[in-house]
């Protein structure tokens, strides 16, 4: 019987193992989906503006000098600038995101949340073009311990999608302020068009877009929210989200008290 019984352990420990086995390649099966997704869809993604931007230079190239006037070619150059621009963007928001993946966190050290906004206020502001009503209320008293550059980027991230995706007239609320727990919030608040419950789940996903025609009006990439994600995760900050369709949303980043410093 002590035979069998190493017999029963040997079995369940080969089960184990191929448990184990199986559970590991379904592993990888499932990442390298993820990564022949991702390939997919940057080609994509460029291949579009890509076009539109060849359509025209082939175009300019064929007419004859005569059969255009120099608006219209000033139009054509404009509309092609402006597909180049987009491609810039993609690929910028491409970096950004390597880079996040594959560099670790620098040492962390208090940023001043209160003069970082004041900065990334000006570059909202002019996007909004007062076709909004911005409001601040920011508590300069609260640092974050953390990378100032990504921080920046991410605050950024979440008050251009407020912008882009709250029509004129609109209201947009910027609050840092201090938890109950000792931890802080950065919320944005707009009176958008909002976001169903089904999308919700899926924002930060790589190139998810609710409305990929509406996202590429307003200049979208549809990596912000990744990237905004992932720099919360490198802050050990949660993202949240709260919104309603034709009412507005809420995004969050809130920071735990270890990472809050006065
Ligand atoms: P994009 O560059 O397209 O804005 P993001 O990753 O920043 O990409 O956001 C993903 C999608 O989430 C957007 O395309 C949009 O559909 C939705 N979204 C993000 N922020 C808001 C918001 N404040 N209001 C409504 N929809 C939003």
């Amino acid at each position: 019987s002590q035979e069998r019984l190493l017999m029963m352990q040997l079995t369940a420990y080969a089960r184990d193992q191929r448990l184990l086995i199986t559970r590991d390649v379904t592993q990888i099966e499932k990442l390298e989906t993820t990564r022949r997704d991702f390939v997919a869809n940057v080609s994509h993604e460029l291949r579009t503006p890509l076009t539109v931007l060849a359509g025209f230079l082939e175009t300019l190239r064929d007419m004859p000098q005569e059969a255009l006037t120099q608006e219209q070619r000033d139009q054509y150059l404009s509309m092609m600038h402006e597909q180049a621009q987009r491609m810039q963007a993609i690929v910028a928001d491409l970096l950004t995101l390597s880079t996040l993946e594959s560099s670790p966190s620098a040492e962390p050290h208090p940023v001043r949340i209160g003069a970082l906004v004041q900065t990334v206020r000006q570059q909202v502001e002019a996007l909004s073009a007062g076709r909004h009503d911005m409001q601040w209320r920011i508590d300069d008293t609260l640092d974050v311990l953390g990378a100032e550059n990504e921080l920046s980027s991410a605050f950024a991230n979440l008050l251009t999608n407020a912008v882009r995706y709250t029509p004129d007239g609109g209201t947009i609320t910027t609050t840092w302020e201090r938890l109950p727990d000792g931890g802080a919030r950065y919320s944005v608040h707009d009176t958008g068009i909002g976001i169903a419950p089904r999308h919700i789940p899926r924002l930060t996903e790589r190139f998810y877009r609710v409305d990929r025609g509406r996202s590429r009006a307003v200049g979208g990439t549809g990596l912000g929210l990744a990237i905004t994600k992932h720099i919360a995760m490198r802050h050990d900050a949660e993202l949240g989200i709260a919104s309603e369709v034709g009412k507005g949303s809420t995004f969050s980043l809130i920071f735990p008290a270890e990472r809050v410093a006065e």
